[in-house]
This record gives C-alpha cells, structure tokens and sequence, in this order.
C-alpha cells in the first residue's frame, strides 16, 4: 500500500467517525520559542490542551510535518528514525477517552484491507502500558482481546507523556508490530524495538503536574476537568509494515532516491547487510542517511526556511551538508542535489502537490547551497594542505587537533575529510584533541539550551495571568489612550507583586490597552499608564505567552498595585512614525514583487521610527536599476493617496483576495488583511497610517546579501527621509564649492583627482623600486661569509616587481667576486616571493639556485641552477623564507 493511500486511510477512518480535518502545520510554525520546527501532530493543538483557547471541535485528525534534529544521529543505523517524517495522529478534546481511543486505533489497524483498514495481523500486535493503567489493559483485552502476555506493563521513562512543564499530562499506551524473528530477539519490545517495532503511541491525558523535577519525576495534583486523547503514528514506520520492507529509508516515498544515490556512486545497496539494524554495512546506512536527508532538505525549504547560520536555516545546512559529504564519502563527485532533488519532489509530490508547483523556487536555494558548500570544502581543502605541509616540514606525524577542530568549526570541513586527507599523506590527526576540543563545546551548547528552558519554565507564571483574566484586549488600532484596570504587576522575572514603589522595574498587565506589543516587525510602543496611585514609563511593551500583553518599565512616582485604575497613553509620535514603515514595507514588498516575481518573499522586517528594514528571499542580487525603480515606483504610489484599510476575514475570503501571506507562518481561520488602495493586500496585524500620502518620502538606503538567497532592503520614511537627502544634498553642495564647479561637475572632477593621485603613486613606487636598485652595491658590501661563501640576504621594497626583484638579485651577485648566494624576498598581494641567485664559483662548489628554493618554499619553485623562484607563502613569512636559505648553506 502506497504511502499516500495510508494517509487517505487514516483521514478517512477518522473522518468517517466524527473527526474534522485539520490541515498540517507548516513545519516552522510554531508558538514556542524553544521549538525550531514541529515535532508531533499535537504541537498545534497546544494551547486547546493547556486551556488557552477553546477548541473550535471535539475531534481532530491530522498528518502533521514533522522533525526531529535530535534523531540525525539515528538515521540510517536504527530502521525507524527519519530526521523528517508524518505523523498521523486523532485528537478529543474532553470528548472520548482510552477506550474510544483504543477502540478507533485497533479497527483501523486490524480491519481488512479492502473494507478500508490496514489489515495487520491482530496476532502480531504488543502493546505497552503504564505500571498501573488497568483500565487500558482493560480495554485492550475486552476490545482487542489480547492476551495478558502480549500487554507489558513499563514506567515513567517509557509510558508517561508530558511537556516538561507544569500542566497537563497522563499514561500512554504504545502499539507494536513482531516482525519476526529475521529481525532480533524474542520477548516483546522490552527486549527488541527493532524486531517490535512501534508504530502508534495513544497519550491519555487525564492529570494536571506540578514541579517536573525529571522525565519521571514530577507531582500530580489533580484529574482534569476535562480528559484529552492525543495520538501519534508514524506513518513512514506503518508503511514499514505495509509495504514488507526492512526498513525506513526504504519505503516508495525515499526508496527511489536511495536507487539513485546508489546507482550514482555505483554502490549494490544491501549487498553486505543483513536484515537487522544491527547488521548494516558503512556504505548502507550512508545511502540512506543520503535518501532521508534529501527528502528532509526538500521539505524544509518547501515550507519556506533558506539555509543559513543560525536556527532552522542552520539545521537545513546541516542536513545538506550531511547528505553531500555521505555521497563523497561513498565516492561520487558530482552534483548531487541536482540528481537527487527532483527524485525526492517525485516521491513526494503525490501528497504535495505544492512542491511540484514551487520547484523552481526550493531547487534554486538547493543547488546554490551545494555550490556555496563545494567552494568551502576546496577552501578547506587548501587550508588542509597548508597543514599538512607544516606538519612535514616541522617533522611531525600529525594534524593538531586544534587545527581539526578549526577546520570543522569555522569552515564546515567535515572531520572524515579531514581524516582521510590526512592519511593519503601519511599523516595521523589527533583524533583525541579534536574529540575534547568538541565535548568542550557541546558542552557549552547544552548550557546554553538549560538557559532557555528556565526561560521556558518561566512562561508558567505569565500563563497563570492569562488563564486567570483571559486574553489583553488591543485596543490601540483605533485609540491611542484607554481608560482601563491594572490586572497584575509583575516583577521582571515575571512573578506576582502586591505593589510596587518609585524606582522599581515592573512589568504591568493592564485589562485593555493601547500600546502594541512588539510582534511581526513592528517595534513595539512606549508611553506612561497613570495610576490611581502613581506612574509607570513603559519602554518595552511583549507579549511573552500569546494574548498577554505585558508593558515593561519604571515606576516613576507614587505606587502601582493590580486593582488601580489606569489612564494608558502611547507616545503618538513615535507611534506615527513606526506605522509610517510599516505601510512602506508593505509597499516596497508589493513592488518588489512587481519586479522580481513571487518568487521574492518577506524573511524578516523591522519596521521601527522613521526607518525599516525588510529582508527577502531571492536567489540572484538586485541590480541597482531595479532599486531604483522599486524607489520611484514606491513615491509614485504614495503621491496617488490611496486609502489604507484595515479588516478581518475568513482565511479563504483574504486568499482569494490575494493578500500575501508569509510562508511558514500559521495563520487561523479569521485573519486580518491590510490593504492599500488596490495597490498592496498583505496579511498583518500591525498599526498602519490612514492615507498613503502620510508617508510622505521613501529612500531606499542600500541592499545587500545577508546569507544564501537573503538579501536586506534598508530605508527612510518620513522626516528621517528627508532629513537624509537634506544632509546629503549639504554634501554635495559642499564639494561643488570646493572644487569651484557646478553641482553636475563634482562627479567628473572627483573622478579625474582620483585617476592623478594613481598616476602620481605609480611614479613614486617606480622611483622608490630605483632608488632600491642603486642600492645593490651597498647591498653587496653587506654579505656575510657563510662556510666560506658569501651570502646576502634581503627584502626588496614594496612596490618592486618580480622583474626588479631578479635585477637586484642579480646585480648583487655581479658585484661579489667571491662564491656568492644572493637571496632576494618580496612582499605583494599578501604573499611573499623568493629569487635565489647562485654565482659560477658557488655552483663548483655544489649549490644550486633551484635547489635552494625549493628546499625553502617546500618544492614550490622552479628556474635553473644560476637563478630561480618561487612564491605562494604567507607575506609574513618573508625573514623566515631568507633565513631557511641561509640554514641550507651551513647544512
Ligand atoms: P522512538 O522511541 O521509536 O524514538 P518515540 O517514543 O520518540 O519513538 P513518539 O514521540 O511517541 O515516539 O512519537 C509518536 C510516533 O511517531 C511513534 O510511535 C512513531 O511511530 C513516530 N516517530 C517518532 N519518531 C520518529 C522518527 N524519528 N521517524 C519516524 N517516525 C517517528
Ligand atoms: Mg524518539
């Protein structure tokens, strides 16, 4: 059974039994700031789980996008773990529990395949248990009629799902498939989970937690109001079973790119394997770490991440990288997401349909990866191989780990490159230095992400102000000052205070209000709230769980307590000015568009007082014509004084209006469109200005890359605008008087004092080289007797050519009588150069001019027995290139 027709199964079975579908989320779309991507169908269900929000239905089926960074290392050598993967999961809010849970899995597993099941064999299937959830053994034997020795009892570690957080939590119940002894040991999934194989985790959510100390170690304190199913299953791992095959990576949605890769490097896939993970040969489970990381890669950028150097950009890097550097490893040389990309979009496009259509765009970032990686591994590469020259040259057997470790962090330069460069010189690397140097700094990384999961249990705090008084109306769309309640003051870090006094930082949670949160770009407003019983400045205003505005600042007089009543007002200049950018973004994004195609969306903007940035996705930079005419074309519209409105509708409604919206952004069913006049529709909840002519001028700064595919619009808007042109008009005005020109002229008359002064250093370098030559003579009075021959040693001026350099090594040595060495060392372009010159009485005795350099620049250098050559060291090597001359005389 195809993969796409078990997710047609799975919609359907619980389509048919009262479940609304719900789309998959885009896999970067999410709330939590300590998620880079989804990684389980319930992740966008949260907030209907926690009781933030009212589910719109009871019952709820989905195949959600997963992914899953902490499983790369699994890949290919385990036969269940894809970095990407579907999870088919049904959800209840509050509506059935185990048993309608359990009843709804074991149909949809067991019934034949053709009254719509999956037809697995009821006798094959274990299932796991928390210690003492006898109501679900329960149900499993009434319902499924299972056996007790097929139902195993495991703890916390196994069976007991929570978020890590207080809140909800409860038993879970997972089922597996025996598939047979080809595959490991008997004895149920306590002994094998790769001969058991789970496909489907049922979590029964029925307590509430407190003070999650560990995996398995926390306090319940309650039973739900309200009891909740969330399930997961696996589709790749049911298609495992469905499709017969041993493993992940081989079922029809990656089987045919690992065909490929195979056919690439010329590798039989599964020749040296056996059936068991365990017993996978090298070459295998790099074919399907290729076959998993391609697909990954596909689906990333389909949903609108770009590879860079931080966050989910960072993970596509990798995942990339990993899949190129396993295809070199297993010794193809070619392209490889050219041959490999479109064979994943086959595979998956049956289910995606929008992958085909968006190929254009996803292979462009794809491709131009590849190459930017490519040209790091040859930089690498070079890097490399001036270690590996020191290393020789020192007398060493090794690469230091140090510069392994260099290697790797900085350049990207995979240690098994690095390796087996190494040993095709007969050099060691020092594995163990390199292996600390990397522990040092995972290390650090897991600090790091301690950090951010205090963050996370501080959210709890500010969640427990939202529960208690709902969401924060905004009112400041339409007003600017709002007469409301003070609901909670908070200490920075988020806990509750009865009051607060003069001079202290708070945070303010008002019932209403004005100022906007910071959020889609938009900086957020500043301003006082007014206090029955004092003052507070608000300079920050965010929004740390989503519905609770809270207004960060000073008390500057009396004293704040929740309860007050409040006169919030926002700073309206500051306001107006933000909003004037924010229009213009929407403008320079539409116009872009006009000019670069579709293909050119928002990444990220700023839209702060007087000036924005905008940051865009496309593959090629912008000629600055194009800039220009985005420029114009912005004031032209502008000056048209279009009107800006604002209003909400059906998701549906706003596309089919055309309104842009941004990729992997999650949008609810109402949205909030922003128009102006017929000229920009664009999905937004920021703050706007009212006519286009508001804006006044627009000046587009300056675009440059901000990483592969990225590149930044910086502007002015407004006063900040014009007071710019202003300035430089002043400047310019300036240089016209200096000059004594009109203003048209300054240019032409830069350009000809530019071209003199180059003319004039030409001169002055040639003179200098000269006077260096005159200098020979001295020069030569200089040399020093080395075991009886004369040796001068010398640097030539900056500036002298490789023609002068050989003169004065030369006229040195016509100046000595006696057996003379001339060894002459150059700087330019920061590389340093050597001519070696050797006279006829120097030659009988042995010593040779080629000879000499190479044995100084390590065999880079050529030229005769008289005079010879050679260059490619570092500048700063110079002394050290003269004395290794000197050092060879004496040896
Ligand atoms: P495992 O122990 O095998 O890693 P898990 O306990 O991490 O699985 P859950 O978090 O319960 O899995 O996820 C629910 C279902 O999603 C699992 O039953 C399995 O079918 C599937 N699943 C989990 N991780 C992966 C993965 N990396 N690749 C493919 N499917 C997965
Ligand atoms: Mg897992």
């Amino acid at each position: 059974m195809r993969t796409a027709e078990i997710k047609r199964r799975f919609l359907a079975h619980f389509g048919a039994n009262g479940h609304t579908i719900v789309p998959s989320a885009p896999l970067p779309a999410i709330e939590d700031p300590n998620l880079l991507f989804i990684n389980a169908g319930m992740v966008q269900f949260v907030p209907f789980f926690l009781g933030q929000r009212t589910p719109p239905y009871q019952r709820a089926v989905s195949v959600q996008k997963c992914l899953r960074t902490p499983d790369i290392d699994e890949v290919g050598k385990t036969t269940r773990h894809g970095t990407f993967f579907q999870m088919n999961g049904n959800f209840s809010f509050g509506d059935y529990f185990k048993e309608g849970a359990i009843r709804l899995a074991w149909e949809l597993s067991t019934n034949p395949v053709d009254q719509g099941g999956y037809g697995l064999d009821p006798e094959r299937i274990w299932v796991t248990v928390y210690l003492d959830d006898d109501e679900a053994i329960e149900a499993w034997q009434r319902i499924a009629g299972l056996p007790a020795d097929r139902i195993v009892r495991r703890g916390k570690l196994d069976n007991y799902w929570h978020m890590g957080i207080p809140g909800p939590a409860g038993p879970c119940s997972e089922l597996y498939f025996d598939r047979g002894p080809d595959y490991g040991k008997e004895g149920g999934p306590e002994v094998d989970e790769d001969r058991y194989l789970e496909f489907w985790n049922l979590v029964f959510m029925q307590y509430e937690i407190t003070d999650v100390r560990a995996k398995d170690d926390f306090d319940i304190v309650a039973e739900l109001p309200a009891k909740n199913i969330d399930t997961g299953m696996g589709l790749e791992r049911i298609a495992v079973l469905l499709q017969g095959v041993d493993n992940l990576y081989e079922i029809d949605e990656t089987r045919p790119i690992l065909d490929r890769a195979a056919e690439l490097s010329g590798k039989r896939y599964g020749e040296k394997s056996g059936p068991s993970a365990a017993e996978s040969h090298p070459d295998d489970v790099r074919l399907r770490v290729v076959a998993d990381h391609v697909r990954t890669s596909l689906m990333i950028i389909g949903d609108g991440v770009t590879p860079s150097n931080e966050g989910r950009g960072y993970v596509l890097r990798r995942i990339m990288r990993r899949a190129i550097r396993a295809m070199r490893l297993l010794g193809w040389q070619g392209p490889v997401m050219p041959e490999l990309l479109p064979v994943a979009r086959d595979c998956m496009s049956p289910s995606y349909p929008e992958l085909a259509a968006e190929y254009d765009r996803i292979s462009t970032y794809a491709y131009a990866e590849e190459e930017a990686f490519l040209a790091t591994l040859r930089q690498g590469t070079t890097i490399l191989d001036t270690a590996v020259a020191q290393a020789k040259q020192a007398g060493g057997t090794a690469i230091s780990g140090d510069r392994a470790f260099q290697l790797h962090d900085t350049y990207g330069f995979p240690i098994e490159l690095t390796l087996e460069i190494a040993a095709e010189q007969g050099l060691d690397v020092d594995t163990d230095g390199f292996l600390r140097l990397m522990s040092e700094q995972r290390t650090r990384a897991k600090a790091d992400a301690r950090a951010r999961k205090t963050g996370h249990v501080d959210l709890s705090a500010y969640r427990g102000v939202l529960d208690a008084g709902g969401p924060v109306e905004f009112t400041g769309y339409a007003e600017v000052t709002r007469e409301t309640t003070v609901r909670a003051v908070l200490d920075p870090t988020g806990a509750a205070l009865p009051a607060a006094g003069e001079g202290t930082s708070v945070e303010v949670v008002l019932d209403t209000t004005p100022f906007y949160a910071e959020g889609g770009g938009q900086q957020p407003d500043t301003g006082l709230i007014t206090t029955s019983g004092g003052q507070v400045e608000v300079v920050d205003v965010q929004q740390p769980v989503p519905g609770l505005t809270v207004h960060r600042g000073r008390v500057v007089r009396g004293e704040v307590r929740p309860g007050d009543s409040a006169f919030a007002e926002i700073d309206v200049r500051r306001r107006r000015a933000i909003s004037r950018s924010h229009t213009a973004t929407h403008l320079i994004h539409q116009t872009m568009r006009n000019f670069l195609g579709e293909a050119a969306t928002q990444a990220g903007s700023l839209n702060a007082p007087g000036r924005l940035r905008f940051d865009f996705n496309t593959p090629q930079a912008v000629v600055p014509t194009v800039l220009r005419d985005v420029e114009q074309q912005v004031n032209e519209v502008l000056l048209d004084d279009l009107e800006v409105r604002a209003f909400v509708t059906g998701i549906d409604e706003a596309r089919k209006l055309g309104a842009i919206a941004l990729f992997g952004e999650k949008y609810g069913d109402q949205v909030r469109v922003v128009e102006v006049g017929d000229y920009a529709r664009e999905l937004c909840g920021g703050t706007h200005v009212a006519r286009s002519t508001q804006l006044g001028l627009v000046k587009i700064l300056s675009e440059a890359s901000i990483g592969s595919g990225v590149r930044r619009v910086e502007a002015l808007v407004g006063m900040d605008a014009f007071g710019f042109l202003a300035r430089e008009h002043l400047l310019v005005s300036r240089l016209a008087e200096l000059y004594r020109v009109p203003i048209e002229q300054v240019g032409e008359r830069v350009e000809q004092t530019v071209g003199q002064l180059r003319d004039a250093e030409r001169e002055l370098e040639k003179l200098r080289a000269q006077l260096v030559l005159a200098g020979a003579a001295g020069l030569a009075e200089q040399a020093r007797d080395v075991d009886g021959v004369a040796f001068v040693g010398a640097e030539a001026p900056e500036g002298a050519s490789a023609n002068d350099v050989r003169t004065l090594a030369q006229d040195i040595r016509a100046k000595i009588p006696r057996p003379a060495v001339v060894a002459v060392a150059a700087r330019s372009g920061g590389k340093a150069s050597l001519v070696v010159a050797v006279n006829a009485a120097a030659k009988d005795r042995g010593l040779s001019a080629t000879d000499l350099v190479k044995g100084a620049l390590s065999g880079r250098g050529g030229g005769n027995a008289d005079l010879a050559q050679g260059g490619g060291v570092p500048a700063d090597q110079a002394p050290a290139v003269i004395a290794a001359v000197e050092r060879a005389l004496r040896g």
